[in-house]
């Protein structure tokens, strides 16, 4: 047990020790670093997150983090609004930005299913992906999810209920807005040159340029 000086010192290593991998030790030293340095930098750097904490918006589209209603990806008409790329999270949106092979548009499910976890399909942004691929004239839905069962299970489950928006007869969806029937997207899943339980961002750009170049069709 550490006998703080101070109460406020105390409560401020209890808050930064919450963070991912940081431990109280850790805590302790970053918290002694924002004390020492210039005060306004301390004060810049708290209100960075309090306005960050507050102000931020997640897309109305894709679920990826925003400044506006609309994210950059989703609001550039030079995009593909025709492809859909299916994450787990923002930080998998980053790293696929961050290999510069792609073009066209994301959508951020929030994670994936899990049951151990708790996390069933409801929890996920899924039906939200349903509305688009209903409303919108979408040729690609790209399952960039983890090589881990976890994410396997999700993208089985979507191309399930992308199937399942096909009346029985033909290979056709119903158009919710305008009632007129269109091809059903491709599903395609990622190349398997990410290792298996590989998290997706902390793949490199260029073995995940690969999988996203040749990525197969889901059947
Ligand atoms: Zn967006």
């Amino acid at each position: 047990m550490v006998n703080y000086p101070s109460k406020l010192l105390e409560k401020a290593v209890e808050e930064v020790s919450r963070l991912p991998g940081i431990g109280r030790r850790s805590a302790m030293r970053l918290v002694l670093h924002l004390l020492r340095q210039e005060k306004e930098q301390t004060l810049a750097l708290a209100e960075a997150l309090a306005t960050l904490r507050s102000e931020v918006h997640y897309c109305r589209e894709c679920h990826n983090i925003s400044d506006s209603e609309l994210c950059e990806v989703c609001a550039n008409p030079r995009r593909d609004h025709a492809m859909v790329c299916v994450v787990q999270t923002i930080e998998d949106v980053m790293a696929i930005e961050a290999t510069q092979m792609y073009r066209g548009v994301y959508h951020v499910l929030g994670g994936v299913i899990s049951p151990i976890d708790g996390i069933g399909p409801r929890d996920l942004e899924i039906e939200s992906l349903m509305q688009r691929i209903r409303r919108d004239n979408i040729r690609e839905i790209i399952l960039a999810l983890s090589p881990t069962m976890e994410g396997d299970t999700t993208g089985f489950y979507i191309f399930r209920q992308i199937q399942a928006l096909m009346p029985s007869a033909g290979e056709e969806i119903q158009d919710s807005v305008e009632g007129v029937h269109r091809p059903m997207p491709k599903v395609t899943v990622l190349a398997r040159g990410i290792a298996q339980n590989d998290e997706l961002q902390y793949t490199d750009e260029i073995t995940l340029g690969r999988a996203l170049a040749g990525r197969t069709e889901m059947k």
